[in-house]
Parts: C-alpha cells; structure tokens; sequence
C-alpha cells in the first residue's frame, strides 16, 4: 500500500512537471504499470507512458494508447485523467500544426478538469487554453482566459505558474502585433517578482525593439543570452532564437555591423545542429538586414532564399501531417471494425436481434442491478406456433422469411411506458425472448399479449398464404435477486403452459405476487 502510495506520487510529480527527462519517465511508468494493473494508478503510468511516446514524435502509436486511456476514464467517470489525456491529444494536435484540434481538446481538457487535479495543473490547464485561442486568432477570448490564471495562481500563491501565465500572455500579445498591450503585461510580470527567464527576455527583447527603446531592447536581449547560459534550458532552437533577436534589435537600432555578426553565428548554429525552423526565419532577417543596408540586390535574392526555404518547410511538414493524419485514421478505422465485430459476436446473423451470448454475457448484471435498485424485470419466452407446418407445407425459406418479420415486430416493442428499457433475442429456431425492465409486470405483460396479437394479425398472406403465423407467449418477472436460470425456467414453463392450453395465447408464472397477478387478469 505505501508503495502504491509512493507511485502516486511519482505520477502526481511528472504530471505537474512542464518538461522532464523521457527516458526516466518511461521506465517509471513501465514499473508503475506492472505493479498497479487495471486500477486508476495503473492507467495514469499508462498515460506517462502515452506522454512520452507524444513527446518521441511517435503521434500514431500514442494517440492509440491515448484513445484506450479516454474510453477507459470516460467509463469509469475519472475525471482528472479524461482531463489529462485531453491536454496531451492537444499537443499531439498542435505538433502536427492542426491548431483547431488543439483549442478543441483544451476546451475538453478544462471542461472535465475537477477537485482531483492538483491547483497547479489546473493553472497550467487554463494557461494552454488561452495559449490555443491565441494561436487561432481569438485574442479576446485569450485574454479572459490568460487573466482566469493570473488570478488563480495569485489565489493560490503559486509564482511559477503566475509567471508562466504572464509570460505565454505577453507573447500572445506581442505576436498578435500589441506591442504596447504585450509591454503592459509584462510590467505585471516584473512586479509580480521572481526572475525573469530567458524566454521572458526574449519577448521583453522585441517588444521594446517594436517600442523604439533600442538600448533597453539590446540590454534585454543580451540579459536573456546570460540567462540561458546560466539556465538549464534542453530546447535545440532556443539559443539560436535568441542570437536571433539579439541580431533583429541590433538591425533596428541601426547597428548593422553587429546584426550581421549575430546573424552569422545564427546561420552556424542551425547548420550545426539542423534547425530548420530558425533557419528560415533567420533567411528573413537577412533579406531585412540587406534591405536597410540599402543593398536591395542582395536583400532580393536572401528573400527569394527564404521564400524557397519556406516552401521546403511547408510541404516537409504537409508530407509529416499527411502521414500523420493517415496514421491517426487508421486507429480509428481499427477502432471501430473492432467494435463492429464485438457487436457482431453478440447479433443473431438472419434476424439481427440479441443472440443467446449476449443474453449470456447481459441478463445476469441486469437481474443483479434491477435487483440491487429494487426495479422489477420482465421476461417473456416465445415460440412460434406449428411452425414446422410452415416449414414443411411452404419452404425453409418461407420460413426464415416469418422470422425475420417476427424479429422486426419484437424489435419495436416498447411497453409504451417513458422509463422502461429491454431488449429482444432469438435464443435459437422459433424461440425468442423478450427482456424488459423499468415497468411493472402487469403494464408489461398486458402489452406483451398486444404483441402477440400484432403477430397474428400480421398481413402474412404474401408469405405463407393460408397458413396463420401466431405465437404462444410465457412470462415470468421478478423484484428480487433471481439467478438467470431460474427466471428463465419459470417463464419457459409459463410458455408451455400456453402451448397446453391451445397456443396462441400469453400465460403468466404462477409464483409472480398475486396482487400483481390479479391485475394481469383484470388487464388482459
Ligand atoms: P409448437 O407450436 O409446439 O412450437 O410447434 P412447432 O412446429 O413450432 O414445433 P417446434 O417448436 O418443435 O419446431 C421448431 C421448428 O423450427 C423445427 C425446425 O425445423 C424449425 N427451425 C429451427 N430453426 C429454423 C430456422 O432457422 N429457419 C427455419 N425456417 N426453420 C427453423
Ligand atoms: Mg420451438
Ligand atoms: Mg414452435
């Protein structure tokens, strides 16, 4: 038990991380997995594990795991982990550049999220939320969502994630063009405390460029080139956008010497280490360069450079998407052909009711929550009448042709009553049973024999002629606790009963209660 609870833990720490070492985490969620199971804890390591399959790039394989996660929590009402299994879809969405999908798992993310998810990750919950409302263009409803955080983070004394909100809500602003709106933030940022990091400097960097404050701008920018060093940043491109901004203030403060010279240290570094993305922002920044120069020859071709190396990244990251997009199709192809063949397992092939697997598999729960809630349950045996004369005067087929129109006539039984539920099975041959609940048995087999008399004033001529289809009927119910067994023998003896009595008729279980029973009579 203090093992377990110590493994909660552990999840509860790697939930609440922002960025964390993967291949740690997957040996920790492997370890949690075996031990827990099928148990809450055992689908949250499952949801570690799904995270850092997100995290490899291996979107296919972790959106199957991650749709296994949210049918089991969605089953199970866990809130906290629909939750959580809707904020790492977001991301998955958001890598593959379908930012609608993101909004659209956030918004689930944060409609699901309850008092089991720990404040601060309901904090950085919200702050995703606006981030995805930003990145789609809905600025104003960012905005309410960026403040819902501020204020919850205030609320629950919670700096880190305070400064997270203002952090991502400055960008917002700054990259939705509101320099002044950005700088404002970002003036809360300041008095909100703590040091700033270096993505923080970044944008204080170029919002106060876009100002025309150049030398607080530089200072900044050179400010967040110290933080990073110091800090213990694992991004790839995150010191290379930074010598990026460095060399965009630089140009606007009209220090084109020095912008060039960071500019080149750019270009060396998103060579060194591929970094393609930077690298064709930084083609820009010198066509820019060249074009305030005055070299407009030069700044042409760097933007012709650019434009071709934006190409390339654009269909690079179609072929990724569209491979991606496959990928994701296919689990939920796979999906659903297999809930296809699950209800297939439990369907009669000719007639498409229940089959006796199914009443197998379901009646017993049934009987037991029935019983449990203290709600009666009807049950009613059919079997066709003389039906071997229709089998052997006409065709076999003929035959299958009645039982067919018999199963669609059970099909759209309803006792007429708002609350009841059931459902029709063909047990084998001619014999059919009818299971319904929420209804008082003598409602139930009143409308039961109306059935029965909709069987044989079926307009039968076209299929068997002269011969009339009727049915003998035998219903048994129950209020208390009753082994599926024993309900069925009582209304299989009920049903032959009205076989004895001359067919075409719907007799009762005789142990069914007695003031029930007088109804039936007085109804029937
Ligand atoms: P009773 O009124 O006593 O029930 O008479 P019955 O002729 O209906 O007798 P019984 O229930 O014993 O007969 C069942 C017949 O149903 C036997 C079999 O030939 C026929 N049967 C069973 N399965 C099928 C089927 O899938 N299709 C067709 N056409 N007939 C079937
Ligand atoms: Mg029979
Ligand atoms: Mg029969």
């Amino acid at each position: 038990m203090a093992d377990l609870d110590a493994m909660a833990l552990v999840l509860d720490e790697y939930e609440d991380a922002l960025t964390f070492d993967v291949d740690a985490a997957a040996r920790q969620a492997a370890a949690i997995e075996d031990a827990a199971g099928a148990t809450e804890l055992g689908w949250r390591a499952r949801l570690l594990r799904a995270d850092v399959i997100e995290r490899r790039g291996e979107l296919a394989a972790a959106a199957r795991t991650l749709s296994e996660i949210l049918d089991w929590a969605t089953l199970h009402e866990c809130r906290r982990v629909v939750a959580r299994t809707h904020r790492i879809l977001a991301r998955l969405y958001r890598a593959m550049g379908d930012l609608a999908a993101n909004l659209d798992h956030m918004l689930q993310c944060v409609t699901a999220l309850d008092d089991t998810t720990p404040v601060s990750g309901r904090i950085a919950c919200v702050i995703k939320l606006a981030d995805a409302y930003a990145e789609t263009g809905s600025m104003p409803a960012a905005r309410e969502r960026y403040e819902q955080a501020v204020a919850l983070a205030q609320a629950n004394g919670s700096t880190r994630r305070l400064l997270m909100a203002l952090n991502n809500y400055a960008y917002a602003e700054y990259d939705c063009g509101e320099p002044e709106l950005s700088r404002a933030v970002l003036a809360r940022l300041r008095s909100a405390g703590g040091t700033l990091d270096f993505s923080t400097l970044d944008t204080v960097a170029r919002v106060e460029s876009l100002l025309g404050e150049h030398r607080a701008a530089e200072t900044a920018a050179r400010e967040a080139l110290r933080a990073y060093d110091t800090g213990s940043a694992d991004e790839a491109d995150a010191l290379a956008d930074l010598l990026l901004t460095l060399a965009f203030v630089q140009r606007r403060a009209g220090d084109r010497t020095a912008a060039q010279g960071s500019l080149d240290k750019v270009r060396e570094l998103c060579a060194e280490r591929s970094l393609v993305l930077v690298g064709v922002q930084a083609r820009l920044e010198q066509a820019e360069l060249h074009a305030d120069g005055g070299d407009f020859e030069r700044a042409y071709h760097a933007l012709r450079d650019f434009q071709d190396a934006q190409e390339r990244l654009r269909s690079a990251q179609r072929d990724a998407q569209a491979r991606n997009r496959q990928a994701l199709f296919e689990v939920a192809e796979a999906r659903r052909q297999a809930e296809w063949f699950r209800e297939q397992a439990y369907r009669d092939p000719l007639t498409g009711l229940r089959n006796r697997r199914y009443v197998d598999e379901h009646l017993p729960p049934l009987l037991r929550r029935a019983a449990a809630e203290g709600s009666p349950v009807t049950v009613a045996m059919l079997d066709l009448d003389h039906f071997k004369r229709i089998n052997d005067t006409l065709s076999h087929e003929a035959g299958d042709r009645v039982l067919v129109a018999v199963a669609g006539l059970l099909a759209g039984f309803h006792p007429g009553v708002r609350d009841a539920a059931g459902f029709a099975a063909r047990l084998g041959g001619e014999e059919f049973l009818l299971v319904v609940t929420g209804v008082g048995v003598a409602e139930a087999a009143f409308r039961l024999d109306e059935l029965r008399q909709a069987v044989g004033g079926h307009p039968w001529r076209p299929v068997t002629g002269e011969l009339p289809v009727t049915v003998s009927v035998g219903v048994s119910a129950t209020v208390t606790e009753i082994t599926q067994v024993a309900l069925l023998a009582r209304a299989d003896a009920a049903l032959y009963q009205a076989k004895h009595d001359g067919r075409d008729r719907l007799c009762l279980d005789p142990d069914v209660s007695v003031p029930q029973r007088r109804r039936v009579r007085d109804l029937i």
